[in-house]
């Protein structure tokens, strides 16, 4: 086959429940392909709300023992889980390319990023203690303890198959909650191998489990099912509002990391190279399917041409194709709907007055391979100054004034992250606060790490993921009232 794996037992064709292996009740199954080349790798399991309900089940059975141990017990299960990922970094890869797509460097990447997260939170999991307030009367004391919240749901999407639930697992765990995952259909495999690997760890039967199969059917039952006391979701604002609408009968937590639309914004003060670097990892990296990639990018006046020469000349230095060839920056995009979605972008664009600087169009190399593309002349009417293209399209705005671009940049119901370019510190402070978003890069276009708060703003989503504010999504705050002293 086209997956050759030191160790072959990571690659899994059933789901994960109560630390089993097991089949979809009907026996249905799903095929997961490789994008690159359109061919099958394997098959998954296609469940619904039957098996979410036994995941459920024994995750609230799971829960009593996994709260019960020491922080420190739940810590050296956490830490284990992340050496094993370390340890299988190449195969972990290698998974992850073949029904992702992106270059094997890029995953290898995302691999040690999404062991990031477990480590941390081995690390915070000790830390997340809790309070004493002075009280306002004499004869009483105030004691806050953090308690984990229960049982929790998490739907993770496609763009980074093992960081997305890392993050979410990672916390949750170490906060003490059992979680039930349901990865996206186009990346089971990188998910059910991390549950190999925890399995390995010593993380207990029902603590962690995933479900393949139907996204009605299992999130769904995810939502509405009242053990569940908190869903943690990463996807598109569409199916967030959806969910946040099913999980509003039983009041769930909720943590949503949705899309974005991000601003990158050039000032004429700028170092250009260094924008431009940061330009191309924002921009292009995952094949621009992220949702902190740089969405509009906007460029002051004085130097519009000369950004766009150098931005141009950057990605003609690209190299399209298969993740798995050397040298490969960009790989395919994760289907066939991305493809569409890009092309409508530029067409609308064009048709609107925009110029095609480089690319434009489908790949040479066919499938859902794409030209990375810079389109010049864009403005506020145009498509893409609205939507999230998701895909390997730089669209260049021009303006003149700080003020301008601020309104422009904040003109969009999404605030997840945002980025400039400036060395002048007052225009830094006046930017970086006027700026509406979760999350502000300046001079920089990679801010995406475990020690800091990932998460957006307006209809970006909700809570924050990474870093000590993290494990807080995970805990609920209780408070002792302790009278007659
Ligand atoms: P994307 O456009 O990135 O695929 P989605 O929001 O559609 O974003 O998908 C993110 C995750 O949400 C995936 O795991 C997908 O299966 C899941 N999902 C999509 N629709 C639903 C739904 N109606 N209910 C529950 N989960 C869903």
């Amino acid at each position: 086959s086209q997956l050759i794996l030191k160790d072959p037992s990571l690659l899994r064709q059933q789901a994960f429940i109560n630390g089993e292996w097991v089949d979809a009740d009907s026996g249905a199954t799903f095929d997961v392909t490789n994008p690159a080349t359109g061919e099958k790798i394997g098959v998954m399991p296609q469940m619904g709300a039957a098996e979410t309900r036994r995941a459920i089940a024994a995750a609230n059975d799971a829960w009593r023992q996994w709260r019960g141990k020491t922080a420190k017990e739940r810590s050296g299960v956490l830490r284990r889980w992340h050496d094993l990922m370390l340890a299988n970094a190449d195969d972990l890869a290698q998974i992850m390319t073949a029904e992702q797509g992106k270059p094997l460097s890029e995953a290898k990447g995302e691999i040690g990023y999404a062991a990031s997260f477990l480590e941390w939170f081995a690390e915070e999991g000790k830390r997340a203690g809790g309070d004493t307030i002075p009280s306002p009367s004499p004869t009483s004391r105030i004691v806050v303890i953090k308690e984990p919240i229960g049982v929790c749901a998490a739907i993770t999407p496609w763009n980074f198959p093992s960081a997305m639930i890392t993050r979410k697992v990672g916390p949750a765990l170490a906060a003490g909650c059992p979680m039930v995952l349901k990865p996206a259909e186009a990346t089971p495999f990188s998910a059910l191998a991390l549950a190999v690997l925890a399995q390995r760890a010593g993380v207990p039967a029902g603590v962690f489990s995933v479900i393949t199969g139907s996204p009605q059917a299992i999130g769904g039952e995810l939502t509405s099912n009242p053990i569940v006391r908190k869903l943690s979701f990463t996807g598109s604002t569409q199916v967030g509002r959806l969910l946040m609408q099913q999980c509003a009968p039983t009041i769930k937590k909720l943590s949503l990391e949705l899309g974005g639309n991000a601003p990158f914004i050039v000032f004429d003060d700028a170092d250009l190279d260094a924008a431009v670097e940061g330009a191309i990892a924002s921009k292009y990296r995952n094949a621009g399917q992220t949702c902190v990639c740089a969405n509009r990018i906007y460029v002051q006046d004085g130097v519009y041409e000369a950004f766009a020469q150098k931005l141009v000349a950057a990605v003609d230095r690209f190299k399209v194709g298969d993740g798995r060839q050397e040298g490969v920056t960009q790989g395919p995009l994760i289907d066939h709907k991305a493809v569409q979605k890009v092309e409508s972008h530029i067409a609308d664009a064009v048709a609107k007055g925009a110029r095609v600087l480089i690319g434009g169009k489908r790949h040479a190399l066919g499938q859902t391979f794409f030209e990375p593309t810079v389109l010049a002349d864009v403005t506020a009417e145009m498509l893409v100054a609205k939507e999230e293209t998701f895909g390997p399209m730089a669209p260049l705005f021009r303006f003149r004034t700080d003020e301008e671009v601020l309104a422009m940049a904040n003109d969009t119901e999404y605030g997840l992250a945002s980025y400039f370019y400036s060395r002048d510190i007052g225009r830094i402070w006046r930017v970086a606060e006027g700026l509406e978003s979760g999350m502000v890069g300046i001079n920089t276009g990679l801010i995406s790490n475990e020690v800091a708060p990932f998460g957006g703003v307006k209809q970006s989503g909700l809570g924050r993921e990474g870093s000590r504010y993290g494990i807080e999504d995970y805990q609920e705050v209780k408070y002792l009232c302790m009278g007659g002293i």
